[in-house]
């Protein structure tokens, strides 16, 4: 090959320089840049219809949005969740004074293994954040049986999953509340941004107030708040992106189904089977390679020889991390660990050109 071009494993969708220069012109006529402006409030209504939820409160970011919403619902003493996830969905848990309790995921999807979670339940459980992980949905239905028979809240990590519907049934309905990250990797984005949709009403303010310094009025602070705010540029970027995110969405399909095409029924490569009444987002395209003639670090490699940047997502398993060390086993979720070991997300994007995922798959499969 004479021109090599390199690919990251994502690039961010964004609208026309134009677009975004007439979307932030209001701003500078008002001077209002942060603290819920014109910008903030359009944005916030827009999703609330696109997500089809009842509620939704901004935030400058997914990570925060999460911290924020297991902060109102005043969770207490033990969590079980995922060790299959980014940092953050640890980490918010931990920052809270809360234990998180690692539960195994299965072979299919990926999510949180809900055969396992009954037995990990002790009288310290106060709820489950199980993660719709590359987009795959989590066993809704058992997780919500689970969490009324044993009064448990359930707050879904929904960063991969913005615009999925289960049987027309926007994925923001689900438990008490699901978190969605809007940052500039994500199929929808804010530049940096997330959001918390809920279902019960009364936690609009809370949440509203502790994003905001937990200040209530002029002059009182009722809750130990941070700052949490999505700015007016921000959700300028995320009025025109929201223009466009159908389409890009469509775009991402057709990469997915050239990947497939690809590397589908080939021995020791596996991929994501499609849910049934799923409408996928096209997040991710995790290929996990199983007695492959090459294992997971061989291809990273080989890939990026070529300038081609896959991602190792996730490896290393939160439970492994160092600054967890000693806290957990790794050994008590296998599969997670298993899958670890052998994941590679291979680069995705509204942008990617079908004659580069055709490139991306001759690498793989040597041709
Ligand atoms: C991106 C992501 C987050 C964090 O969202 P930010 O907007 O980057 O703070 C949390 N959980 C998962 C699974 C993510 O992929």
């Amino acid at each position: 090959m004479s021109i090599k071009k390199s690919i990251m494993v994502t690039r961010s969708s964004m609208p026309d320089f134009e677009e975004y220069m007439e979307e932030i012109k209001d701003i500078w006529d008002s001077h209002w840049l942060t603290n819920m402006g014109v910008k903030h409030k359009q944005l916030e209504a827009e999703l609330l219809k696109y997500l089809d939820t009842p509620n939704i409160t901004l935030f400058t970011n997914g990570h925060l949005a999460l911290e924020c919403i297991i902060a109102a619902l005043n969770l207490t003493g033990e969590v079980i969740t995922t060790p299959f996830t980014f940092a953050s969905t640890t980490h918010a848990i931990v920052r809270n004074g809360l234990e998180p309790v690692f539960c195994d995921i299965n072979q299919d999807d990926y999510t949180i293994d809900t055969t396992k979670l009954e037995s990990l339940i002790t009288e310290k459980t106060s709820a489950i954040i199980p993660v719709h992980v590359y987009g795959n949905v989590c066993n809704i239905r058992e997780i919500e049986r689970i969490a009324n028979k044993y009064n448990l809240k359930v707050i879904y990590d929904a960063a991969h999953t913005f615009g999925i519907t289960v049987d027309g049934i926007g994925i923001a309905n689900f438990g008490d509340a699901s978190m969605f990250s809007f940052h500039a990797t994500k199929v929808f984005n804010t530049i940096e941004g997330g959001a918390v949709a809920f279902k019960d009403e009364k936690l609009s303010k809370i949440l509203y107030d502790i994003k905001n310094f937990g200040i209530t009025g002029p002059e009182s602070v009722e809750y130990v708040g941070g700052n949490a705010k999505m700015n007016e540029f921000q959700a300028a970027m995320g009025i025109c992106n929201l223009r466009h995110v159908d389409k890009e969405i469509e775009k991402r399909k057709a990469a997915v189904d050239r990947y497939v095409q690809r590397l589908n029924n080939i021995n020791g490569i596996k991929l994501c089977k499609p849910q049934m009444g799923v409408k996928s987002n096209y997040a991710y395209f995790p290929v996990v390679f199983e007695e492959y003639m090459l294992n997971r670090d061989e291809i990273f490699e080989k890939l990026k020889n070529h300038d081609i940047i896959a991602r190792k997502y996730f490896y290393p398993l939160v439970n492994s991390f160092e600054c967890y060390k000693g806290k957990f086993n790794v050994e008590k979720t296998p599969i997670a660990k298993y899958i670890a070991d052998r994941v590679l997300t291979l680069p995705l994007y509204a942008d990617l050109e079908l004659e580069d995922v055709d490139r991306i798959c001759n690498i793989i499969l040597d041709k």
